[in-house]
């Protein structure tokens, strides 16, 4: 049976627990009675995570444990309920949430209610983290009638799929995790009208850094006929403060001028640092926080 790598955590607040733990890749988190667990693929990154933990809390808790994963999924489905943000409710696929209408366009959002069924797994983005919130609050500002959508690090494919149902003609998630993709493969079949959705393996440096790679997806077809696609229309990125900033370029790089950029996994104590990093190219339309954490709508303007 498979194990994963747990760290109990208490004597901690969640939210600044989980934004150190957040550089170890972890894959999920549940607080249960004032402990927090964080799970992680590896059990060097679970020891690294509790070092940085020590290391900058040292009034924290810690302990480390080998979970099995039944355990993990009966204890983390008992927990999970529909999250509804705006229009759209994500809900596993055991809610008695009735799938009211799963059209991918509709006319008129204010009235639309919108499910997206996402099981939870190992992966993160189940609509239970702010974070995920505030991405899928941010999208809804902006009109996605026929857009094309790149979603950077997409965990569950999540917001890929919440852009669809939005009214993206298409949407692309790519993840360096194994896992995740896998993950936001089944979330696909859970949703089977939503065609025009995809899910790539792929590092967003070497990704982003080749020219070739938005014109290669093959959902994604080319802007004209006859030009590779080179742009797109919005880029969801739900990562880090840190990895925000030091891949603001190539973010923007990958949207269109005038397009748009949904940003979160940022702490509202970076917010400031990670609107500087884009501020040459982009305008705030949105800035936007729940509990500790920030959400970014920005425009391309040069
Ligand atoms: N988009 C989902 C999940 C966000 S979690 C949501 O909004 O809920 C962040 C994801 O980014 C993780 O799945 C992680 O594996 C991925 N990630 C981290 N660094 C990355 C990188 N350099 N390139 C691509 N994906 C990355």
């Amino acid at each position: 049976m498979a194990l994963y790598a747990a760290l109990d955590i208490t004597g901690l607040d969640a939210g600044l627990a989980l934004a150190v733990a957040d550089d170890y890749s972890p894959t999920a988190a549940e607080e249960h009675e004032g402990r927090l667990t964080v799970f992680f693929a590896t059990a060097i990154d679970r020891d690294r995570a509790g070092e940085a933990l020590a290391a900058q809390f040292p009034a924290a808790h810690t302990t480390t444990r080998d979970v099995d994963d039944e355990d993990w999924a009966r204890r983390s489905q008992q927990n999970l309920k529909p999250v509804t943000v705006g229009c759209i409710t994500i809900a596993p696929p055991w809610s008695l949430t009735p799938v009211i209408n799963s059209q991918p366009v509709i006319p008129n959002l204010q009235a639309a209610n919108l499910v997206l069924i996402i099981e939870p797994s190992m992966g993160f983005g189940t609509g239970h983290h702010a974070t995920t919130r505030l991405c899928l609050a941010a999208l809804q500002m902006v009109d996605l009638t026929e857009a094309f959508v790149l979603d950077v690090g997409t965990g569950s494919g999540v917001l890929a799929m919440a852009a669809r149902r939005l009214g993206a003609r298409a949407a692309v998630g790519i993840d360096t995790d194994a896992d995740a993709i896998q993950s936001a493969n089944e979330n696909l079949q859970l949703n089977p009208d939503l065609n025009g959705v995809a899910f790539e393996r792929g590092d967003l440096y070497v990704a982003l850094s080749s020219p070739a790679f938005l014109s290669s997806l093959m959902v994604l077809p080319s802007s004209q006929p006859g030009s590779a696609r080179t742009t797109v229309d919005v880029v969801t990125a739900n990562l880090t403060g840190a990895l925000l900033i030091r891949s603001a370029e190539l973010l923007v790089n990958a949207v269109r001028i005038g397009g748009h950029l949904v940003l979160s996994g940022l702490m509202q104590s970076e917010q400031s640092a990670v609107l500087e990093a884009f501020a040459d190219r982009t305008v705030p339309i949105s800035v936007a926080s729940e509990e500790e954490w920030a959400g970014l709508l920005l425009r391309r303007t040069l």
